[in-house]
């Protein structure tokens, strides 16, 4: 895959320490991007040096708590610093909290809106301000889910299927509000293997194996699974696709 245009341009990528972000960041780094990774584990900073080494780009690191507006803006501006404004953006810091609809608490229903829905529009916010303000073009990549518009089984999680849900709407709003400058599209994935499904699938193989024979490809998906996908919205082979959320899911919600 070669997407010729993206060589030399700055990516961002949120929850980039570990799991889909840090594999969508090794996407853009194969292309010749430089990136800058932004996570709440410190081991962010490991993750931005194995990305230099591995792709030869230049890498930056913030560790950062995506909820928290100013210290994202922060983030932004010393990551671009170090490696110039960033021109495309991935978020893809995400949490899920399992539970009983009737039981979630406040603090836990909080949480999760929080970090994926809250975090991902402060993100975004910080990507889009300098590039709006310098009447530059970019490409914000949101990462939201299937579970944006099918309800998962048998797991109970409705504060992340709404938040999901919420994410695709933000990137169609988005969208609208900053063009032509820039494009706000989503990605929404299946299940893939990453540090958040693998405690299921090591610690419950039923509940996975139930997981998987709803999926027509016969398989979980892996974060590579995505790249073509994210290579393609960064770059300006897309450049009049906007406002849309592309479903990477096996088959699971043509069913
Ligand atoms: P992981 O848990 O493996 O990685 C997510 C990363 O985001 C972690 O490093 C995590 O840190 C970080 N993060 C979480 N909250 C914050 C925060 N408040 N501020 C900064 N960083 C934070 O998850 P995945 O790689 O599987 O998921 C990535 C994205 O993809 C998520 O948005 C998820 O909802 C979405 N997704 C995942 C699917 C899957 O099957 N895996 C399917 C569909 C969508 P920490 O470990 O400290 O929480």
């Amino acid at each position: 895959m070669k997407f010729d245009d993206l060589n030399g341009r700055v990516a961002v990528v949120t929850g980039g320490a570990r799991g889909i972000g840090y594999s969508l960041a090794e996407a853009l780094a194969s292309q010749g991007c430089a990136v800058g990774l932004l996570d709440r584990l410190p081991d962010v900073e490991t993750s931005a040096e194995r990305l230099a080494a591995d792709h030869g780009v230049p890498a930056a690191h913030a560790v950062v708590d995506v909820t928290d507006p100013g210290s994202v803006s922060a983030a932004f501006a010393s990551v671009g610093e170090a490696i110039g404004t960033p021109d495309i953006l991935v978020t893809a810091a995400g949490i899920t909290i399992w539970g009983d609809a009737e039981h979630v608490d406040r603090e836990t229903w909080g949480r999760v809106i929080d970090v994926n829905l809250s975090g991902t529009f402060y993100s975004t916010q910080a990507f889009a301000r300098p590039l709006l303000e310098q009447g530059r073009q970019g490409s914000a990549i949101l990462i939201s889910s299937m579970s944006g518009r099918v309800v998962n089984v048998p797991q109970h999680q409705a504060s992340y299927n709404a938040s999901k849900a919420a994410v695709d709407q933000l990137a169609k709003s988005l969208a609208v509000e900053w063009a032509p400058s820039l494009r706000v599209n989503a990605i929404a994935p299946g299940y893939i293997l990453s540090d958040m499904t693998r405690q299921f699938t090591e610690q419950e193989p039923e509940l996975a194996a139930q997981w998987v024979d709803a999926i027509p490809a016969g398989r979980m998906g892996d974060p590579e699974d995505l790249h073509g996908v994210v290579l393609l919205l960064a770059s300006d082979a897309s450049r009049y696709l906007t406002g849309q959320t592309v479903v990477v899911d096996g088959g699971y919600t043509a069913i």
